[in-house]
Parts: C-alpha cells; sequence; structure tokens
C-alpha cells in the first residue's frame, strides 16, 4: 500500500446521486451552505468546489472537508466515492430501458451498484415469478440489475448501502457469481455485466477514509477490514508474486464465467491494482481464452472506454500498443484518485463463427 501521504492530493469525491435528485439541486444545496465553485484546492479556503471534467454528476472538495455529519450524506443524496471508482459503471454505459438486464457480479459495499442503478434512472419491469425481492419488495417495477455478493457480512453492507441510496431496481443475492447458471431464463436475457473482483487493493491511497473515518456503520467499517486480501504485514517478494498470481487466477476465471452468458455484450473488468499482473496480463489472458473465441469478444476499442482520459494500459505489459490504448489506469496520486484499472470487453460483432 502506497501510504496516505497522497491522500490530501485527492480531492474528496461526491457522487450525486440523481435518484434523489438532480445535479443542479445539489450545486444550490452546497453554495446555499457555503461552498463556491472555484475548485477543490482553491488557496483561500477549504470551501471551493467543482464539476468533475469526465464524470457527470461526480463534486470535487476539499480533501479535508468531511461530509460524514452532513443531512444529505445521511439520507443517501450524495455517496462518498473515489473518481476511479465510478469509472466502471460509466464504461459499462447500462441501458436504462424497461427491458435491460444487468448483472454486478461482485457489488459489496455497492458503490458501484448504486451508480449503476442511477444511470438506468432506477427503471425495471414487473417481475412476479421472483421468490424473494430483498431491495425492493415493495416496489411494483423492479429488477433490472441482479447484485451478486459472495460474503454474508459484505451482502448485509451491501442491503443497507443500496436501500440507503434508494435503488429500486435491483434483486441482490447472496450467492457466489460462479455458481450462476448463465443459461438460468432469467439471468440469460442479462446484456451488460460489471465484474469488480476481489484484489490486492494495491492501488488505494487513501484506503476509504471516507467511510472508516467516523462512519456510523460499523458493519460496513469491519466489512473492509476483514479483507482476506490484506496482505500480511511481513511479505517476502515471492509470497507477494504468489498472492498475486491467486487473484490473478481467480480474476480469470470470473472473466471467462462473464463471457458465457449467452446474450451478453458489454462486460466491464476493473481493479483498484496497481499490478499488471492483475490489470493487463488477465485481460490479455482472458482475450486468448476459449470463452473469448467461443464468444468472440474483443476488447472495446479506445473511443468507447472514457476517451478523454489520458492514462492508457501499459504496452508493454500487454505487449500491444493499439490494445493497451483501449483499457485504462489511474496512478495514485498523480491522476488525484487511487490506483485503479478499467477494461470492457465487447463482442465481435462482424466477426462470423466460421472465420476462426
Ligand atoms: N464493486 C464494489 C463497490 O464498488 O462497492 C466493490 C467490490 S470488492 C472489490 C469485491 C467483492 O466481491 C467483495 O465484496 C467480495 O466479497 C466479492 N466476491 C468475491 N468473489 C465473489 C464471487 N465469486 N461471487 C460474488 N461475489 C464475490
Amino acid at each position: 500500500h502506497l501510504g496516505d501521504a497522497r491522500a490530501s492530493q485527492i480531492p474528496r469525491y461526491v457522487r450525486v446521486n440523481t435518484l434523489l435528485w438532480s445535479m443542479e439541486e445539489a450545486v444550490d444545496y452546497f453554495v446555499a451552505r457555503g461552498y463556491m465553485q472555484s475548485g477543490p484546492f482553491d488557496e483561500e479556503s477549504n470551501k471551493g468546489f467543482a464539476k468533475d471534467e469526465h464524470i457527470t454528476n461526480l463534486l470535487l472538495f476539499n480533501p479535508k472537508v468531511s461530509f460524514q455529519d452532513d443531512p444529505c450524506y445521511q439520507m443517501g443524496k450524495i455517496i462518498l466515492q473515489d473518481k476511479a471508482s465510478c469509472f466502471p459503471a460509466a464504461v459499462l454505459n447500462p441501458p436504462a430501458t424497461l427491458d435491460a438486464a444487468v448483472i454486478d457480479a461482485t457489488a459489496a459495499p455497492g458503490n458501484k451498484t448504486s451508480h449503476l442503478s442511477a444511470l438506468m434512472q432506477n427503471k425495471g419491469k414487473v417481475v412476479s415469478s421472483l421468490p424473494k425481492l430483498p431491495i425492493c419488495a415493495k416496489s411494483a417495477a423492479c429488477i433490472q440489475l441482479f447484485a451478486f455478493e459472495k460474503d454474508k457480512r459484505r451482502f448485509s453492507t451491501l442491503e443497507m448501502m443500496l436501500g440507503k441510496a434508494k435503488c429500486k431496481n435491483i434483486k441482490a443475492v447472496n450467492a457466489d457469481f460462479l455458481a450462476t447458471d448463465p443459461q438460468d431464463p432469467e439471468l440469460s436475457k442479462v446484456t451488460h455485466i460489471l465484474l469488480d473482483p476481489s484484489c490486492s487493493g494495491s492501488g488505494i491511497v487513501n484506503r476509504l477514509d471516507y467511510l472508516l473515518e467516523q462512519g456510523p456503520y460499523p458493519s460496513l467499517r469491519e466489512s473492509f477490514h476483514s479483507s482476506p486480501y490484506t496482505p500480511p504485514e511481513q511479505e517476502s517478494e515471492s509470497e507477494q508474486e504468489a498472492r498475486l498470481h491467486k487473484l490473478a487466477s481467480f480474476q480469470l476465471m470470473m472473466i471467462n464465467h462473464a463471457m458465457k452468458f449467452p446474450n451478453v455484450k458489454r462486460i466491464v473488468y476493473s481493479t483498484c491494482s496497481i499490478h499488471a499482473v492483475e490489470n493487463e496480463h488477465v485481460v490479455s489472458e482472458a482475450l486468448k481464452s476459449d470463452e473469448a473465441t467461443a464468444g468472440n469478444f474483443k476488447l472495446a476499442p479506445a473511443n468507447q472506454v472514457l476517451p478523454q482520459w489520458p492514462r492508457r494500459g501499459l504496452p508493454e505489459e500487454m505487449g500491444d500498443l493499439t490494445l493497451a490504448k483501449c483499457v485504462v489506469r489511474c496512478m495514485p496520486g498523480d491522476d488525484k484518485t487511487n490506483g485503479f484499472f478499467v477494461s470492457c470487453f465487447i463482442r465481435d460483432s462482424e466477426k462470423r463463427l466460421d472465420d476462426t
């Protein structure tokens, strides 16, 4: 982990939860509370804020500002989410139509899930056959977004976070994504999958300080601390290598499983790791896999993956300059975000099966 020195360079990011109010209403609210649209690093005061240039509905405040006690945070109207962690949902760009079907395969604590729900405008369709609807039980319109989470404790956090954000189009499922059947009649319709699996977390500079500072949710705090992927205090180089390779095999397995869904056309794979082993190497392996060949998957072109974001993948790790341009990296501190990696697989509709 990269220590907290650079955390002071990372703005306090605030994602406006558009399920509850608009960006304009949020801006008016903060202006009324004495903030000024002058940029987060305003020399004069800590009261400057700005709209983010890459992610819609994201605001930047001074890193020293805390929103834990702000009523709109308590009400779920704002979500404290690092900028880079907003990239995956933005790149997946799920449809906001009544017949959409989307999976968040590794959902807890749920920041990306609620972001997807907001992009889908909470839209859903009436589904009567599902036995258990933990999140949207009282809503007539629901189930557009399936959110899987394997860990029981983290699953309760997920439910709490989605409830707070007033997401109504989600079915949260406490289950292993790898155990799902891609041919299941409900899931086989899925067209978009977000995969943000467990990783080494080596890109995290400020270690989720928004949530850990003085957050009112002990279960959430605990669920972050109890991650089995946190490296031990003393780890030799070979132990680290073995740990990263183990994570990489799991990550590859998750991508390959996602590729088996018959109607999926867009899969976003992301990590908060800076290690190529979990990023470029996993993506290269996934492209060579039987599942990618069978499903005609390729990387989405650079112009579909945050084209305005300058830092792309590492060509020497990807083995190909054009492919490296299709994926996105964030350098902790330098990019005013945590370290992050995002890639997007799409089906190559021009490739006929007999070409392979
Ligand atoms: N996307 C989340 C967010 O932005 O709030 C963070 C996801 S975290 C990096 C990875 C999560 O995946 C963990 O909560 C972990 O318990 C869960 N997970 C790991 N393997 C899984 C599996 N096979 N099926 C479902 N969830 C899994």
